[in-house]
């Protein structure tokens, strides 16, 4: 699966980082959203789901 998401649109929740603590994080700086490692081939694709509906921004998209 591919996923994105859009530090444009971030506002800084934190939501994706609770619902999955693995894939994403926050910058220290900023707040804003950070992915670790290559979006490609990540394997939870239930749990990226969650995400996407959590966040209140509408930043995160992926492809299954
Ligand atoms: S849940 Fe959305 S708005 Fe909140 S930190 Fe993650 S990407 Fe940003």
């Amino acid at each position: 699966m591919r996923l994105f998401a859009d530090r444009g649109l971030c506002v800084g929740s934190g939501m994706c980082v609770l619902t999955a603590p693995g894939v994403f994080d926050q910058d220290d700086e900023d707040g804003l959203v950070v992915v670790h490692g290559d979006p490609d081939g990540r394997g939870d694709a239930a749990a990226l789901g969650r995400v996407v509906d959590a966040c209140p921004s509408g930043a995160i998209t992926f492809m299954p």
